[in-house]
C-alpha cells in the first residue's frame, strides 16, 4: 500500500513515520509512504503558499493553486484512478475509527492532506478532496499528525505489517470491544498474582475468560460500544 502526503512539512511526517514497525513495514517494501512539499509547487516567486482570507479573520490561508498542483504531481506519477482518494484531515471531518482504518487499509494507495495556519481554500478541497477526516474534537497547529495517525493505524492492517497476523485481530475495537486485560513475566509481581486460568494451558477456558474480561471493561468504560455490541448479538 502506498500512502502520498501534501504538507508544509515533509521533514515531520517522514521523520516520525520512519522507526519501529511502521519504518520496518517500508524497509521491506509492504507499505511506501512518500512526502510532497506543497511549497515546492507554488508560481510565488517568494515561496509563498498562503495568503489572507476574504471577509477578514485572524489567519493567513493556505492558497488553492499550489495545493492542487502538487495533488497534480501526484496524478501525473501514479495516474489518476491510483490518485482518486484524497483525505483531507480537518476537525471538520468524520471522526477517525477502526472501521474507517479497515476500510482505507483495502487502497492501493491513499492521498493524504495536511492543512497549515487556517486551512486551506475551500475551492481546491472541492476539487480533490474525496473524504474529510478528523482526529478528534479539538484544533491543532496542522495536520500532520492527524496524517501520522492514521497512517499508523492504517499500514499496521495492511498485510505483512505485523509479525503476528493475529494480533491486530485480537485488539481492541476488531470485534466491537476492548481487548482483555494481559500479563507477561513474572507470575507474581508487586504482590500481583497472574490470573489463575492463563496458567492452565486450557485454551478454551482461556478464551471465555478472555471474552468475558472484555465485556466486563467495555461495558464499563466505553457503555457506547457495550450497546453496539450488544445489538449486533440480537
Ligand atoms: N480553521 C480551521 C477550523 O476551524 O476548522 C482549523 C484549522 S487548523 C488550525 C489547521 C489544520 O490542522 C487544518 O487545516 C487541519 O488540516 C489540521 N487539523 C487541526 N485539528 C485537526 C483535527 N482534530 N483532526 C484533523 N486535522 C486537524
Amino acid at each position: 500500500m502506498n500512502f502520498h502526503i501534501l504538507t508544509l512539512f515533509p521533514e515531520m511526517v517522514l521523520q516520525g513515520l520512519n522507526t519501529s514497525i511502521i519504518g520496518k513495514a517500508t524497509e521491506r517494501g509492504y507499505i511506501s509512504i512518500e512526502a510532497v512539499n506543497i511549497r515546492d509547487y507554488t508560481l510565488d516567486r517568494h515561496g509563498k503558499v498562503d495568503d489572507y482570507t476574504y471577509g477578514g479573520g485572524a489567519g493567513m490561508l493556505m492558497q488553492a493553486q499550489p495545493v492542487y498542483d502538487a495533488y497534480q504531481s501526484i496524478v501525473g506519477r501514479i495516474g489518476q484512478e491510483r490518485a482518486r482518494r484524497v483525505v483531507y484531515v480537518t476537525p471538520q471531518g468524520k471522526t477517525f475509527n477502526q472501521e474507517m482504518a479497515q476500510e482505507m487499509a483495502q487502497e492501493s494507495d491513499l492521498i493524504f492532506l495536511c492543512g497549515h495556519y487556517e486551512g486551506i481554500d475551500e475551492r481546491v478541497l472541492e476539487e480533490i478532496v474525496t473524504d474529510e477526516v478528523s482526529i478528534g474534537d479539538y484544533v491543532l497547529t496542522g495536520g500532520e499528525l492527524p496524517a501520522m495517525v492514521m497512517i499508523d493505524a492504517i499500514a499496521r492492517l495492511v498485510s505483512g505489517v505485523l509479525h503476528n497476523g493475529e494480533s491486530a485481530q485480537t485488539e481492541s475495537f476488531e470485534n466491537g470491544l476492548l481487548e482483555y486485560p494481559q500479563y507477561s513475566r513474572p507470575e507474581i509481581w508487586h504482590e500481583k498474582r497472574v490470573p489463575e486460568i492463563l496458567l492452565s494451558g486450557d485454551h478454551v477456558k482461556v478464551d471465555a475468560w478472555r471474552l468475558e474480561q472484555s465485556l466486563l471493561r467495555t461495558k464499563e468504560r466505553r457503555p457506547d460500544l457495550y450497546e453496539k455490541y450488544l445489538q449486533g448479538q440480537s
